[in-house]
Parts: C-alpha cells; structure tokens; sequence
C-alpha cells in the first residue's frame, strides 16, 4: 500500500454531506500492522508497571462514580498542567490559565472555533502540520500560508508582512514544527507578537488583534536551555501555547492535549468546549501519569541522543553521489533526504523490510520518527539496503 492511499469510504451521494466536504477523506497516517512503526512520533516505550499500575487504581477509584458527569472545569488536572509547567519550563502560570482536552487536536480545534469561523482566517508557516487545513476546514475559516526559508526556519518578515496583508484571527506557529523538527527562536516569536498586537482582523471590530497560536507538542526534545513561549505568557494576553502528553510523555493512547494562555483566551475557549468534554476516566489517567512525571519523562534524553546519532549517521549516507540532507531538528524525528526522486518508492521498500515511516513535508523529503535502539538498528539496515537499489531502478 502506499502513503497516500486513504481508505477509502462508502458515502451515497443522496446524504446530505456539507458540499464541501463532498470527496474528501477521513485524514490520518496509515495504521498498519508492521514489526517497526516510525511513522506518527509516538514515543516507543511504554509506561513502566509502577505508572501501570497508579492508572488502574486511580481509574478503580473513580469507576463507582461514572454515573455522574465528571468535573466539567477538571481543576485537580488543571492544576496538575500548571505545577508540571512550572517545573518544566519555569512558567509561572495561574490554574485559570490551564485548560485540557482530549488530544492538543481538541486544544486547536476549540481555538479554531473559539477565534476562527466564516470570514476570519487563519494564518500557518508552510511546510507545517497537516491538521490544521483540516481544523479550519470543519470551522469554516480560510486557511493561508507564509513560506519558510529554505532551511525551513520561519520567514519572520514575510510572516509579519502576511499578517498585515492579511488580517488573520490567528497565527498558527509549530515549535518545534511538524515535520521539518525546525525550532522557532524566542527573538522571532517576539517580533511576531508585537507585530499581531498592532495588527487588525479582518473582519472584526476596531482593536481586535490576531492570537498567536504555538503547538509545543514536541517541546520537552529541545536542547537544554531553550525557552518556552509558555513563559512569555504572562507578557502577551494575545499567546497561546498548546501542549501534548502525547509525544515526551509518552501517553498518546491516553489523548491529554492542553492549552497555557492568557485567561481571557481560556475562557474564550469554555464558551465553545462540549459540556463534560473531559471524561473522568481520562483525567483520572492523567491524573496518574503525573504523579509519575519522572518516569513518564524517562526516555526523553535518551530519544534525543539517538535523534544525535540518527541524524549523524544520516549524513553520512549517499543518493546519487550526494550526501543525504537532514533538516536541524529539536524534535523526536528528522526530516531527511532532500532531492529523492520517488520518494514513494523508498517508502514502499522500506516498508516492504517491515519499516514504515512517513512521506510527508516538500517534495523529496521523508520524516522517520525515533524507535527504541533495536527499531532504529532495523531502520538503518533497511535504509541501507533500499538506497542503492532505489538508485539503480531510476
Ligand atoms: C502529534 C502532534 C500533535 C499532538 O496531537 P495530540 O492530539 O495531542 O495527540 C499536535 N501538534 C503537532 C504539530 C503534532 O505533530
């Protein structure tokens, strides 16, 4: 099967599908039973039995409950967010300037229907994350793009020249971004910011100003030293930093997605959430992984040695007498290749070893996601018997 093949549907053209949705595809990454899956960013190891077993309890704990509605505002777990910022990022934040989900997915879709809608657009940084067409898609907001530079950094003045151009609601930044790994540094997020506080909205009243958005969902990967825009919070009522349990935490069955903000952003956010949107049996999870912080966070380091490494060995590979390129990542992936021809055709082959990874990003790129030291070692193996006889088949 390749990349791009969706799976398919059965839609008779005598239901009522909203026009245009009328031909598109349920979206997701292929899930397919491999031995090596390298393809979504998961972290591959699992909780260890100590957090195992604090998530059956604390789940046994509420279970006598679930006939009631669980706490709407989850305050005991928007606290948890709070205390673990603090102590990841030394973001002093108040719990009203926490809010959770089901998944970051959830997080940016209630922004998008909180600050997007029909009329307003949103602004993105391509190459960037494939969902967030899809959230201004079902939320009726345009969707626009400023290019990057070619080494996938943030084109900070044809970004700010797009926003007045423009006038999005929202600017939708990814740091570290999905798929290219590249890190948004503090001074550009800065200059972005105040040019969003002077900007207008299209669209809206005198003295609205564009949010700006950024997913941190790989951030606990950065190097040591490098600052979240959580701690720039405080400073920019207009800054929203959407976070993951997902990907470090090692916790993406469990969908805990959340939100650091200004409190007026929260509350803007409340208005549009499902009443009851969080169960209790997922706060009660998150609840129990928190207490296991430590462990949760274990492999972390360890991911980014092998991202080191990985990224390294990359190089010294070769396409068509060529170094492979490698995009500079502070992420659990690397974005690699650069001038591959078929870029499907490695996939296939890689995927025909057992190895599936991900085509996505510019065209010639691929993203593999980091595996445990036998995954990665099944990988390199793989890669190194599908680059010559890609070559040769072209
Ligand atoms: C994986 C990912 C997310 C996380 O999604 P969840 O819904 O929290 O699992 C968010 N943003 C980006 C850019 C991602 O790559």
């Amino acid at each position: 099967m390749s990349a791009s093949e969706g799976p398919g549907n059965a839609i008779p053209a005598s239901l009522p599908l909203r026009n245009d949705l009328i031909g598109e595809e349920p979206y997701g990454a292929p899930q397919l039973d491999v031995p090596v899956c390298l393809n979504v960013n998961e972290n591959p190891y699992p909780p260890d039995p100590g957090v195992v077993k604090a998530i059956a309890a604390r789940v046994a704990a509420i279970a006598p409950t679930l006939n009631r509605y669980p706490d709407r505002e989850h305050t005991e777990l928007r606290q948890a967010f709070c205390d673990y910022l603090a102590r990841e990022s030394g973001a002093a934040l108040k719990v009203e300037q926490l809010w959770g989900a089901n998944g970051s997915n959830e997080i940016m879709l209630q922004l998008f229907q909180a600050f997007g809608g029909p009329g307003r657009t949103a602004l993105g940084a391509d190459p960037t994350y494939s969902m967030y067409p899809e959230y201004a898609r079902d939320t009726f907001t345009a969707w626009r793009l400023a290019h990057r530079n070619a080494d996938f950094t943030l084109d900070v003045d044809a970004t700010i020249a797009a926003i007045r151009d423009v006038g999005p609601s929202m600017v939708v930044l990814t740091s570290p971004n999905n798929p290219t790994g590249t890190t948004l540094p503090m001074d550009d997020l800065r200059r972005i910011l105040e040019a969003c506080e002077q900007a207008p909205v299209s669209g809206a009243n005198e003295g609205v100003h564009p949010i700006v958005v950024v997913d941190e969902a790989y951030i606990e990967f950065r190097d040591p030293g490098v600052p979240s825009a959580a701690t720039l919070i405080g400073q920019h009522p207009n800054l929203a930093v959407s976070r993951t349990m997902s990907k470090a935490f090692a916790f993406a069955g469990a969908r805990v997605g959340y939100l650091a903000a200004s409190q007026g952003i929260i509350d803007c956010v409340r208005i549009v959430r499902m009443p009851y949107h969080l169960s209790a049996v997922t706060q009660a999870a998150a609840l129990a992984a928190f207490e296991h912080t430590d462990e949760q966070l274990a492999r972390v380091l360890h991911l980014r040695d092998i991202r080191q490494q990985t990224a390294h060995w990359l190089k010294t590979l070769r396409y068509k007498g060529q170094a492979l390129q490698v995009a500079p990542s502070a992420s659990n992936f690397l974005l690699f290749g650069g001038r591959f021809d078929d870029r499907e055709r490695i996939f296939d082959e890689l995927l025909d070893r057992g190895v599936l990874i991900r085509v996505v990003g510019p065209d010639g790129w691929l993203r593999v996601c980091m595996g445990t030291d036998e995954e990665m070692a099944r990988f390199r193996e793989a890669l190194t018997e599908v680059l010559p006889i890609v070559e040769r088949a072209e």
